[in-house]
């Protein structure tokens, strides 16, 4: 039942056409229009792109791959960065522009460390985008609690992908290539056991499922747009074959385009499984 009612979600968000069954939703979770997270739940803000905001059971705020003020996909309302509140941690999957963007602003203005597991830090930092103590490291399998040893556990994992970071000097006014550290996934484990796995971008690779087994993620964050990622038919066997979550929420397709994947697609190669499929638009809440 929960089935069916969640392909129909991904069919009317990518379609427009209404769904057809009657079962119900209620162990389901459904993106929300915007408004106050309940008291001890976990609120997951997509804003397109890779662009995530999770606000934990015990209220912190970690954003992930912050591409918002020129992302196209991102609501105006969060195109200014003071609309995401108060940020307790960043973190970065890695250093391409639609994923780093926003970072050391957003970084500065709250005073919110930049963790990243696969040494862009470095680079941050001797490029002066932050200074030494916006940019905090750690490494692959490494797990950070950044909160307390009670509170909310990330650890860096592998992500099939590429990391330079292009930026532009100042001095010169041309772009230049730096080396931005190896691309990273994050699990990130809230105060309730909760386990999210942002993906970043990555192709398929086999060891999904051995990260699936050791760290269990009721939720993945998964690319489908294609070309730079997995596309549809490789998301669906990541998830269906490899991970096996509880829920998917699609990311990082139709931007611009060359990610020509839709949820559509996704859910259609995904077919029946035990993978509850949500897809909010963009600016819209989904509680856990
Ligand atoms: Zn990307």
């Amino acid at each position: 039942m929960i089935r069916r009612s969640l392909l129909c979600i991904a069919a009317a968000v990518a379609m427009l056409s209404g769904c057809a069954t009657t079962t119900t939703t209620s162990a389901v979770p459904q993106p929300q229009a915007p408004g106050q997270i309940a008291a001890g739940k976990a609120e997951v803000l997509w804003l397109g792109q890779a662009a995530t905001r999770i606000t934990t059971p015990g209220g912190k705020v970690i954003v992930i791959d912050p591409w918002l003020v020129t992302n196209p996909k991102t609501p105006a309302a969060y195109k200014d960065l003071a609309a995401l509140g108060k940020v307790d941690l960043i973190l970065v999957t890695h250093a391409h522009n639609d994923h780093l963007a926003d970072a050391p602003a957003l970084a500065k203005r709250n005073n919110a460390p930049i963790w990243n597991g696969g040494g862009m830090g470095q680079a941050l930092v001797s490029l002066e985008m932050v200074p030494p103590a916006l940019a905090q490291r750690f490494g692959k399998s490494g797990t950070i609690m950044p909160f307390g040893p009670n509170g909310v556990k990330i650890t860096a994992v592998h992500a099939e992908h590429s990391s330079e970071l292009v930026w532009k000097n100042p001095a010169t006014n041309k772009d230049e290539t730096h080396y931005g550290g190896e691309p990273v996934g994050y699990i990130i484990e809230l105060e309730n056991g909760f386990k999210i796995w942002h993906m970043g971008d990555t192709g398929l690779f086999g060891d999904m499922r051995m990260i699936g087994e050791r760290y269990k993620p009721d939720l993945v964050l998964i690319p489908i747009g294609g070309h730079f990622t997995m596309g549809p038919q490789e998301a669906a066997s990541a998830v269906r074959d490899l991970i096996k979550p509880r829920y998917a929420i699609p990311i990082h397709y139709q931007t611009f385009p060359l990610l020509r994947g839709t949820p559509a697609e996704f859910s259609a190669a995904l077919g029946v499984t035990g993978t509850s499929v949500i897809v909010p638009e963009p600016g819209q809440k989904v509680d856990f």
